[in-house]
């Protein structure tokens, strides 16, 4: 039988009623006991490596789960890691940078509502979750949610309180979960026997995100530019700047620029990226200033490859080189 470890991390999933609104208080091996079908599945070991609402997590709780994925690594076939869904794409984009080419799956999944309750998603989602751990043709970092498998580079929460919570972004979803019978929409990546992880250990949280709105100004940008190692600006459409290469936007920019700090454009348009080759305003930017753009990134998976490509180097040329070197379909041009 395959051998499955769950690492819990806390969220709605684990939570209780505190007296002052839910919080995270039941256990990795409280959480299994809620779901002994698992037992039929693999043989499951549980640790607690936190228990936070994941609003607190971060970078620092992204190390640590992935340093006890490495830890364990040799000890069990898959792994299932519970955490709140607020920051679980994240944790996911970040995971999938710091743990690459794994033969063996790494699942993240959570709940709208708390295992402990009658009318939970969380077993169901636990349940679905080790189901495709423990498949031998799962690998990688995916995000299992509401009977949908998404990689763990294009997850995003998109709704707050039902549990259709999560979609895949610009990609097609990897599986789907339908009862006890796992899909799968797209043939899973071939390992040859033995093949190893790579991973890392090391990540810059000095990561800025700025979301433009019309009027804004380049104050913000000009202020903030000493407290931090990289911006992603958000913009409109498929991408251009307010005021084009020679505005006060532009002028910040230039700042940020010399001083070695590194710039990503993106666009706040949630499906479909950007392309700044389309209009003057964004053309005239990307051809005046060596910026990194997403393209069809998402927010997520931005942030977390720019932390991870800062933790390896700070050198403008190795870092758009390894930005926009794709990992598990993150950046399709
Ligand atoms: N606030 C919770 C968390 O992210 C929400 C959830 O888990 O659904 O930890």
């Amino acid at each position: 039988m395959r051998r499955i470890l769950l690492l819990a991390t806390g969220g709605t999933i684990a939570s209780k009623e505190s007296g002052q609104g839910l919080s995270p208080a039941i256990t990795s091996e409280e959480i299994l006991s809620y779901v002994p079908a698992v037992g039929e599945l693999c043989r499951m070991e549980a640790v607690q490596l936190m228990n936070l609402d994941s609003t607190n997590v971060g970078p620092s709780h992204w190390l640590k789960i992935a340093a006890a994925i490495r830890e364990h690594y040799e000890d069990y076939d898959g792994f299932v890691i519970t955490h709140g869904t607020d920051t679980m794409a994240y944790t996911a984009a970040a995971l999938s940078y710091l743990i690459q080419d794994s033969p063996k799956p790494i699942v993240i999944t959570g709940s709208q509502k708390s295992i402990c309750l009658d009318d939970t998603d969380a077993r169901r989602n636990l349940f679905q979750s080790v189901l495709y751990a423990a498949d031998r043709q799962s690998h990688d970092v995916s995000l299992v949610f509401d009977g949908r498998v998404i990689l763990g580079t294009r997850a995003r929460k998109e709704r707050s309180k039902s549990f259709n919570a999560f979609s895949s972004v610009d990609y097609p979803e990897i599986a789907v979960i339908r009862d006890r019978k796992l899909i799968r929409y797209l043939a899973p990546r071939a390992y040859s026997y033995g093949a190893e992880p790579v991973f890392y250990d090391s990540l810059e949280d000095k990561v800025l995100l700025l979301t433009l709105i019309p009027g804004m100004g380049a104050e913000a940008l000009g202020l903030l530019k000493d407290s931090y190692q990289a911006v992603i600006l958000q913009s409109f459409g498929v991408g251009g700047l307010p005021g084009g290469g020679s505005g006060p936007l532009a002028q910040a920019m230039s700042e940020w620029l010399e001083a070695g700090k590194t710039i990503v454009m993106m666009t706040q348009v949630p499906y479909e990226g950007s392309d700044m080759s389309v209009y003057q305003v964004g053309q005239q930017v990307k051809e005046k200033f060596p910026l990194i753009e997403a393209y069809n990134m998402t927010l997520e998976a931005a942030a977390a490859k720019l932390m991870w490509v800062l933790g390896q180097t700070r050198e403008p040329e190795q870092v758009r080189e390894l930005f926009y070197r794709p990992v598990q379909c993150d950046l399709i041009r």
